[in-house]
């Protein structure tokens, strides 16, 4: 264990964020780094517990208590603590094919059931995550590993998001020749183009990518399967096929109105905001600006956070955030207690932008949006909403309703609707004609992750709806298993 005395001697310490005035100015990672002394101090704190949570990955509450991939988190908290960088990688790594992308996102619901979180703070999970593995790529450790023998075996992995990547990286391993097919130009999906740079740096994804390359994953980007490659034709070609398109089909708000200019889906918005950075520095101008425009991002989640920072990023004139829920509470409710993960209110990096160049936090509670309103060239000039307050009905179920004299009108040139997503689009599930759950996502049970086809499986958001990178890196190494034991007869993958 770290130190036995740790988390009584030593404060939790997270690495700073850069001054907000500085790092508006460009596109580089809001994340400082801590020390090594600091680390191994954050290190110490772990204490090893007897039955400890953070690593359980349980669903309490609706929600994960712990890491969904196990992590073994008290073991490599040990090893940092004694200053053994290399041993804590590779202990990192045989639960997570991707602890770079997770040490920067995830929300970390492995501090949510911390132990030390009972008393007092968290042990710095996430941070120390991300830290063995940028010390792994910054040490040359992180170099490309071939399967010795190939199986001679073809899978084709539909999708190049977190559980595509996680998927072609396992089969890869287990010595299957995976072709991974995405219809973007770039390969990541939303962690090239949902989640914006400051938050996870393009090169970093890309450095991945570079090394399953190396590895002998093959990737086949600009294709859409089902509309450039007939969907039977993958079924002929390929021993097994994973579908991981993720859930993109996005959520509308058709109220009057919705047809002016001016009002967009968050992930196009963000989306173009991105493949201009990554292929001019925006200078082709491919992308919706911000620059001087009142802007309202309707959805209260990380999306709408995305939305918020990029629009700060262009130099919008005002950002202001349209939740329809009330605020969360500063601490656990009775109903959420540990290890839950905590439902509490939080100030992402948005927020705290908005507020230091503002002066206010951008986010309004218990509001509903009722009408866009156009100016006379058929381009939104506002929206016009209502307060809601959320009560019970003659069932018991809560829901909103309007409060009688709340109405007000906002301005806005520039509307985001980043109200999550419904599920996976149809037109390649339709061609394949497999089968759908009651969500409309592919139905496979979790854990065995076969669809209605047989040796053709599904995981991340296209199986479970919209969920968490740490998710589809769960889902992804998980139905890589499930295909190698069709494949097979049996699987050595975790
Ligand atoms: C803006 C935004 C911010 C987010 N921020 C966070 C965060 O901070 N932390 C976190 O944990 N989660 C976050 N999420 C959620 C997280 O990104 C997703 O849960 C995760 O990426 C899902 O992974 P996936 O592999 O299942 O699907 P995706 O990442 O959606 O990837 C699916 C890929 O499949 C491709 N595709 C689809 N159909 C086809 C086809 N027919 N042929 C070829 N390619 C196809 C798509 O182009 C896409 O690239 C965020 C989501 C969004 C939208
Ligand atoms: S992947 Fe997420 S839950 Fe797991 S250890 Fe890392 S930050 Fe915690």
């Amino acid at each position: 264990m770290g130190k036995a005395t740790g988390f009584v001697e030593y404060k939790r310490q997270l690495a700073s964020d850069r001054p907000v005035r500085e790092r508006i100015s460009d596109w580089n990672e809001f994340h400082e780094h801590l020390t090594e002394q600091e680390l191994q101090i954050q290190g110490a704190r772990c204490m090893d517990c007897g039955i400890p949570y953070c690593h359980s990955g349980l669903m309490l509450g609706g929600m994960a208590a712990g890491c969904p991939v196990n992590n073994l988190i008290p073991e490599w908290n040990d090893l940092v603590y004694r200053g053994m960088w290399r041993e804590a990688l590779e202990r990192l790594l045989k639960t997570n094919n991707f602890p770079e992308f997770t040490g920067r996102v995830c929300p970390a619901p492995c501090e949510g059931s911390c132990t030390v979180g009972l008393i007092g703070e968290p042990v710095a999970i996430k941070t120390i995550e991300q830290e063995i593995i940028d010390r792994g790529f910054a040490n040359g450790w992180m170099t490309a590993e071939p399967p010795a023998v190939r199986t001679g075996k073809k899978v084709a992995v539909v999708g190049s998001g977190p559980s595509g990547l996680a998927c072609a990286a396992q089969l890869n391993k287990a010595g299957h020749t995976v072709t991974v097919f995405e219809r973007a130009d770039r390969v990541g999906g939303l962690l090239m183009y949902g989640i914006p740079n400051m938050k996870l740096d393009k090169a970093v994804v890309q450095r991945r990518v570079d090394l399953m390359a190396e590895e002998g994953v093959q990737f086949v980007t600009g294709t859409e399967v089902g509309k450039d490659y007939p969907a039977q034709k993958l079924l002929a070609e390929f021993d097994s096929v994973v579908l991981c398109g993720g859930a993109t089909k996005p959520r509308d708000l058709p109220i009057e109105g919705r047809d002016l200019k001016g009002i967009h889906f968050a992930v196009e918005f963000l989306h173009q905001n991105t493949k201009s950075l990554l292929d001019s520095n925006h200078e082709d101008g491919n992308y919706n600006s911000a620059k001087g425009l009142d802007v309202i991002i309707i959805g209260g989640g990380d999306t709408g956070t995305d939305c918020v920072g990029t629009s700060i990023r262009h130099g919008c004139n005002s950002v202001t955030q349209f939740e329809i829920l009330d605020k969360s509470p500063v601490s656990r409710a009775a109903n959420n207690p540990w290890p839950q993960f905590p439902r509490v209110f939080k100030v992402d990096y948005g927020q705290e932008e908005a507020q230091v160049l503002y002066g206010d936090d951008p986010r309004q509670y218990a509001i509903m949006s009722k009408r866009f309103v156009g100016d006379e060239n058929g381009r939104v000039k506002g929206i016009e909403t209502v307060q809601v307050e959320w009560k019970k009905d003659a069932n018991g179920r809560m829901g909103p309703v309007e409060i009688p004299g709340s109405e007000k009108f906002w301005p806005a040139q520039l509307v985001l609707l980043a109200m999550g997503f419904l599920g996976p689009e149809d037109q390649l599930l339709a061609q394949l004609g497999v089968e759908r759950d009651a969500r409309s996502n592919v139905k496979a049970q979790y854990g065995e992750f076969a669809t209605s086809i047989p040796g053709v499986f599904a995981a991340g958001d296209m199986r479970r709806g919209q969920s968490l990178v740490v998710w589809a890196i769960n889902e992804g190494r998980a139905a890589a298993r499930e295909c190698d034991r069709f494949l097979m007869g049996e699987t050595q993958l975790p």
